[in-house]
Parts: structure tokens; sequence; C-alpha cells
């Protein structure tokens, strides 16, 4: 049962093989056996869970039970729980409770899926290690010394040691698809404004997106299909007919050539000397498969691709110092025991409640915002970012997707990077672009490098393409294994 797919737990549940309290009590288990090695959960809550099993069994009993109904999941730990801390990853929100639910939270405990609790992160989001954390850094379930990318790294490395089956995860530059990457399972950001953001502690909002992490295309597919849709308390939704995002999947081929027809664009910049040897390698033998199965790729260039990584670090701290503005110890969070006045209650809550990467990016942000430096770095980023989405509408002229490696190298050593951020911020070289456009993006397991540690396969689809491109990672998970490989730790 535990490395069951979403479609064989729902037959089991369907035909009572097992209860949705017998499934939730399996999960609960493996996390109590495997989180104190990984630290995948900042909250598990067992009584929580057990209440939402019950009530899916007795939806399940009258029949009503829809495809998540009774299926364990996690949420990362900034979708707002009422009722359940939700930490953000930080001492400033260490204990904050919040009055109600995000939108995500709210339409899965509608779907009758069962909440086992809130899973690590960077602080804020910030980071791609899930070494920010306050709560600690997660260990990565095929390699314990290594980190399993962030932010979103807790819900990764959960769904990877099979502490749950599905887990929500947001990606502001990177945070699904790089630490699905790091982890060896497929995780999907969809276009911006297709999941709600209400309820979703803020990091940069234009960038900001929910996202669906588990094992298989097929798995997200599915748990897309809860977390999307209009909600009209974030200004930012889309409105647009309902989608069946696993609308792709399960018309199994006729032919060995299910994706005949299919362009694939290849970035030249993509496939520069940044990308590690044993990274380059299974991109390429996962390429070749691709073609195997009727795909043809074609040649594109991201030309202004290069520049995302210093557009996206004015917008995003620029964003975030605004955001985070409200964190001033007043109204919620951390507030400081001893200050003299309001001002120093401030400053000191503010000192004490956020870690030092947060404290980086609301300095940067601070700066490129302020009188003089707003037109030389804020606007020419923008501007950036303008060009950036102008080349990925060009390529997407000449071919369906956008396919290249997630990740320049495999998962690195806990500590490795944590004292240069400049190498840190450069592991979001191939996802950040896709933040900054707008676009749908997944990442999918597509072999091991040195070490046998998973490499990650990233498509990149037009505006509202998740279906093709969950579609597309299906067929490919239909003729490879690589998504079902589990690290020993979850055996
Ligand atoms: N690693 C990037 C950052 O630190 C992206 C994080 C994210 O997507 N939340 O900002």
């Amino acid at each position: 049962m535990i490395n069951a797919s979403l479609t064989e737990l729902r037959a089991a549940l369907d035909a009572r093989k097992i209860s949705s309290v017998e499934l939730t009590q399996l999960f609960l288990q493996r996390i109590e056996r495997l989180n104190p090695t990984i630290n995948a959960f900042i909250t598990v809550d067992p009584v929580h869970a057990l209440a939402n099993a019950r009530e899916a069994d007795a939806r399940i009993g009258r029949g009503e039970a829809g495809p998540l109904t009774g299926i364990p999941l996690a949420h990362k730990d900034l979708f707002c729980t009422q009722g359940m801390l939700t930490t953000c990853g930080s001492k400033m929100l260490a204990n904050f409770v919040s009055p109600y639910d995000a939108h995500v939270v709210s339409q899965l405990k509608g779907a009758g899926a069962v909440l086992l609790g809130k899973t690590n992160m960077d602080e804020f989001a910030m980071g791609s290690s899930n070494e920010s954390s306050h709560f600690g850094p997660v260990a990565n379930p095929w390699d314990l010394r290594r980190v399993p990318g962030g932010s979103s790294g807790g819900s990764a490395a959960a769904v990877a040691a099979r502490m749950v089956p599905i887990a929500t995860g947001t990606d502001t530059g990177g945070s699904v698809r790089q630490p699905a990457s790091l982890t060896g399972i497929t995780g999907i950001k969809p276009t911006y404004g297709v999941v709600s953001r209400y309820g979703m502690v803020a990091y940069a909002s234009s960038l900001d997106q929910g996202g669906a992490l588990a094992a298989s295309a097929s798995d997200c597919a599915a748990l897309l299909n809860a977390m999307a849709g209009f909600d009209p308390r974030d200004s930012t939704s889309l409105e647009r007919p309902a989608e069946d995002y696993c609308r792709d999947i399960g018309a199994s081929a006729a032919t060995g050539k299910p994706l005949a027809g299919l362009r694939i664009g290849l970035p030249t910049e993509f496939f520069g000397p940044g990308m590690a040897d044993d990274v380059r390698t299974a991109i390429d033998s996962a390429l070749d498969t691709y073609r195997a199965l009727g795909a043809h790729t074609v040649e594109v260039s991201l030309p202004n691709a290069q520049l995302a990584i210093p557009a996206y670090y004015v917008i995003a701290p620029a964003e975030a110092s605004s955001n985070l503005s409200r964190f001033d110890g007043v109204r919620y969070g951390h507030r400081a025991s001893n200050y003299r006045d309001l001002d120093d209650m401030y400053r000191k809550s503010r000192a004490e409640g956020f870690g030092s990467e947060v404290k980086r990016r609301i300095l940067v942000g601070t700066y490129v915002l302020s009188h003089g430096y707003y037109d030389a770095y804020y606007l020419q980023a923008q501007k950036l970012r303008r060009l950036i989405a102008e080349d990925f509408r060009r390529a997407f002229g000449t071919c369906d997707v956008i396919a290249g490696p997630t990740s320049p190298t495999t998962a690195w050593s806990i500590g490795e990077k944590s004292d240069d951020p400049v190498q840190m911020y450069l592991s979001d070289i191939y996802t950040i672009a896709v933040n900054l456009a707008g676009l749908p993006g997944l990442s999918h397991p597509c072999g091991f490098g040195d070490g046998q540690l998973p490499v990650g396969l990233q498509l990149i689809g037009d505006y509202f393409s998740e279906a093709r491109l969950l579609g597309t990672a299906h067929h490919f998970q239909q003729a490879t294994d690589w998504h079902t490989r589990r690290p020993e730790i979850a055996a």
C-alpha cells in the first residue's frame, strides 16, 4: 500500500480492501519512524488526521467518494490551516495558528483528503536547499547527508520516502520542480493564476504559485485537479472553464509512439557548460526515450534566460520586503519580550524573528525599491522580465514543449553552499525564467547521476498547457520506471 499509486489506493479504498483510517495509520507510522531522521514534517497531527479519515470512510460508505477521498496528504507549512500551526519555517510564525484555511486547504478538505500535517520548508520559502528553516534542515531520503532541495523540501522528501503519497508545495523560482528533481519525484508548477494564493503566506506575490508533488505525473494531475480553480478572494486568480488535468492520462497508446508529432524544443542556453556531466548523461538518454516515443527535438533559443537570476533577485526581494513588512510583532507572530518603545519593539521583534537569509532579502529588496535605485534596478528587472517572456513566446512558435534539466547538479551536501548565497541562487538557473514568464513547468525523474542520486528533467509548456505537460510526462513514465524507484530508507 505504501508504494501504491493514487489509482491503486482509490481502488483499494472503494473495494473496502483497506479503510482510510487504516491507510492513515500506515502513513502515520511511517512518519513516526522516518521523521526523526528526515525532518520532513514540522507538524504531524494524528488526531486531526484520524478524524478526517473517519469522515472519509463514512463518505466512501455512502458511495460519495471523489478521487482523493480518504487519501493521506500533507501541506507545505505556508498554506494557512485553521486550528493547525502554520509556521512558514520561521521563528516569526513558530506559534501562529491561522483563523482560516487557505483556498487550497479548503479545496482538499472538500475533496475528502486526509491531512496528516505540515511540511518543513526554507524560511518564508526563500532557499533552494531547505537549510534555512528555523526547524532545522531536511535530509534527502536518497542520502541523508544531502539536501532535498528547496523551498518545498519537506514535501518532496516526505513523498520520496513515502511518508505521504501526495503533498502540496509552492514555486516562486523553482521550489516545486527543483526539490522534486533532487528527491526523484514528480512536481508541477502550473501557470500563474491557476491555483489561488488565498491563504498562502506571500513571498513574492507576482511569482508565487501553488503546485503538486507526487510520485508520478498521473498522481500530480489528480492533486492539481483538486487545487486549481477560480477563487474571487485572490485578485490574480484566473476565471477559466474548469479543466481536467488527467485528460491526457490513461489513454494508453495504440502504438508504441504515443508522442508522435510532439515537437520538443531544446534551448541552447540550457545545454551549455553549467550542467554537470552526470546530469547531462541522464537528460540525453531521457531525450532518446522521448524520441523513441515519437517526439522529435528541435533547437530553440532563450537568449535572455541567463538574465533570469539577476532579474529574479531584484524582483523577488523587492516584493518580499513589502510582503514581510506585516510581521512587526503587533498583530501576529513573534514579539520581543523586552523593548523600550514601539519602534524598539518593531526592531527587536523582526531582528529576533527572522533568520539571516530572510533579512538579506529584506535588505536587498528595500534597497532596490529606494529612491534613486528604483529606476536602475527594479525597473530594469521588470523590463528583463518582459524580454524573457518574449523569448518563450518566440520559442513556442516552433515547438510544443521545452525540455532540459531541472537542476544543474544532483543533490549537494548539507552545508556545502550555505555560506555562499550566489552559488545557492545559481542552482535555480533553469527554473526561474519560467516563473518570471508565468508559465507552467514540471519536473519528472529521468535517471540517476553519480552516487545514485536522482536527476530530474524539466518540461516547460505554454500558458495553460498543464494537461499536456502531465500527459507527456505520463507517457514517459509508462515507458520507464525511474518514478517507481525508492530510496533504501523508504523500503
Ligand atoms: N530558490 C529560490 C529562492 O530562493 C526559489 C524559491 C521558491 O521558489 N520559493 O527564492
